[in-house]
């Protein structure tokens, strides 16, 4: 983080504006906006600082050269002065007095930067990029400004007055964000930002008292929660379904695994909490039986707990196990499928899975080895001509799935592509054939998670791929 970002109470406060230009003119404005008690040291100053000193919005005005003593009991200093000797003198005097500094258009001379702002007051979202890209800042304030109604600076006023009310009532903080919830995206909310304010009190009221019976018949928390078995897709945020997105923001608990990337992680609510659930091939830190037991106790304290799992919950992925611990315990859940990693892979490695020049079929294969290495797979079937095999959890077992089915009658020249971290950033895609497949692996250090795509679809990525950098050819592959 390059910037802590604050919001800083100003009321009453000493500031002080070294400048009178233009710009000096536009952050006194804010200034005052925001309450503070504003000095202005300046040899000129505009015409309409000028009118706020007449009106006393501007506490004193001080013409002349700027001097280290302008600082002295000040909370911040803004300089905009031409001269950048005087700007350079201003940000060293409060360094060293302790005066948080910001001299405009210099980001070097800053202590503190002024984000550009999506005013819904109180609603207040600050946007910044530290100074590295200004005008994408600016484009995710217009983003902002076209997703955020303006309605919801009545909104947000109108709960503001209501928090004691509601706090006194509801007694528990996950009853409270219920309520809030159901109130912002509900009736009550559309009629606030219609300007309808008698009758948003009304539907209020009768929202509230709802709400506390239905807290005293159930006692709060014996309220029975309920799970949400989310798909989060392979790895790049932007593949996670609206619906993903949704629940994982309503969520009061989130148990992830080790394939749930971190940028999706920080999609989930700030304040839910987080329990990692890491279960690496070979390493189960949990088993499953405990994961699914925490989610029965975790539901029954009312709790809604979204268990978020890499690609597809049904592929590969033991939802079905997790499911059935869910009604066994009379547990009401909801099932969001995710692009499962063999969608993601194909797609970002420019791999048609079934282009019909090649493969008439496909088929996810576990490369899982269960007993202690045994393989049971169908491999005379998975060996024909025209199909397209997606292996997953295989890069372990690669030397035994070229093995099998060579053995079973695969040419060994069959192309392979070996796509690690899909989707993802640093995606490698590996492109080699089958009988050169474990060495391959090896001397380019193919990671988990990683997929393995066999058959002649593969040849396509040399002119599909389209998605990141790494692609690698080998040479083995060409010949
Ligand atoms: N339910 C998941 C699969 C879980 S099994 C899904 O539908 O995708 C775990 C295996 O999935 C890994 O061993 C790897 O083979 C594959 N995998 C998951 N994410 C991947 C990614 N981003 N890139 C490559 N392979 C991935």
């Amino acid at each position: 983080m390059d910037y802590y970002p604050i919001y800083l109470k100003l009321t009453g406060k000493p500031c002080v504006v070294v400048g009178g230009g233009n710009v000096a003119t536009r952050k006194i404005a804010t200034l005052i906006d925001a309450g503070a008690s504003v000095s202005v040291v300046s040899l000129s100053i505009s015409s309409e600082i000028a009118g706020w000193i007449e009106t006393g919005a501007i506490t004193s005005y001080r013409q002349g050269e700027y001097q280290a003593s302008d600082l002295s009991g000040q909370l911040l200093v803004i300089a905009a002065t031409p001269s950048s000797i005087v700007n350079q003198q201003v940000f060293d005097d409060a360094e060293q007095v302790g005066v948080l500094a910001n001299v405009v258009d210099t980001p070097e001379l800053c202590r503190f930067i002024l984000p550009s702002i999506v005013d819904r007051s109180p609603l207040m979202i600050a946007i910044s990029s530290g100074g590295a890209a200004p005008v994408l800042a600016r484009m995710a304030r217009q983003k902002l400004e076209t997703l955020i109604p303006f309605g919801w600076s009545d909104l947000a006023r109108f709960a503001g007055g209501l928090r004691s009310q509601v706090k006194s009532r509801l007694k528990s903080v996950d009853e409270r964000r219920r309520f809030w919830e159901y109130l912002f995206e509900g009736p009550v909310a559309n009629l606030v930002m219609a300007g309808r304010s008698d009758e948003a009190a009304k539907s209020f009221n009768t929202a509230l008292d709802a709400a506390e019976e239905y807290q005293n018949i159930l006692g709060g928390g014996a309220r029975l929660g309920e799970v949400y078995l989310v798909g989060a897709g392979p790895g790049d945020p932007e593949l996670l379904t609206l619906k993903a997105l949704r629940l994982m923001q309503q969520a009061d608990v989130v148990l992830y695994d080790n394939l749930v990337s971190k940028d999706i992680l920080s999609l989930v609510r700030r304040d839910a909490e987080r329990i990692s659930v890491a279960k690496a091939k070979g390493r189960h830190s949990i088993a499953q039986t405990e994961i699914n037991s925490e989610m029965v106790r975790l539901a029954g304290e009312g709790k809604r707990v979204c268990r978020l799992k890499g690609g597809d919950p049904f592929i590969f992925g033991r939802g079905g196990e997790e499911l059935a611990s869910l009604v066994d315990a009379g547990i009401p859940f909801q099932v969001v499928p995710g692009i499962s990693a063999a969608n993601g892979c194909a797609a970002y490695a420019g791999i048609p899975l079934t282009h019909r020049d090649f493969a008439d079929s496909v088929t996810f294969v576990t490369g899982h080895r269960k007993n202690r290495g045994y393989f049971d797979l169908p491999w005379k079937s998975l060996s024909t001509d025209r199909q397209t095999l997606v292996f997953y959890m295989g890069l372990t077992s690669a030397g035994l799935i070229r093995d099998k089915l060579i053995g079973s009658g695969m040419l060994p020249s069959t192309p392979v592509a070996v796509v690690e971290q899909g989707t993802r950033i640093d995606q490698r895609v590996l492109v080699t054939r089958l009988d050169a497949l474990p060495e391959e692996i090896a001397s380019n250090a193919m990671a988990s998670p990683a997929l393995i795509i066999v058959g002649g679809v593969v040849t396509l990525t040399e002119s599909l791929s389209w998605f990141g950098t790494n692609l690698i050819t080998s040479e083995l592959a060409v010949s």
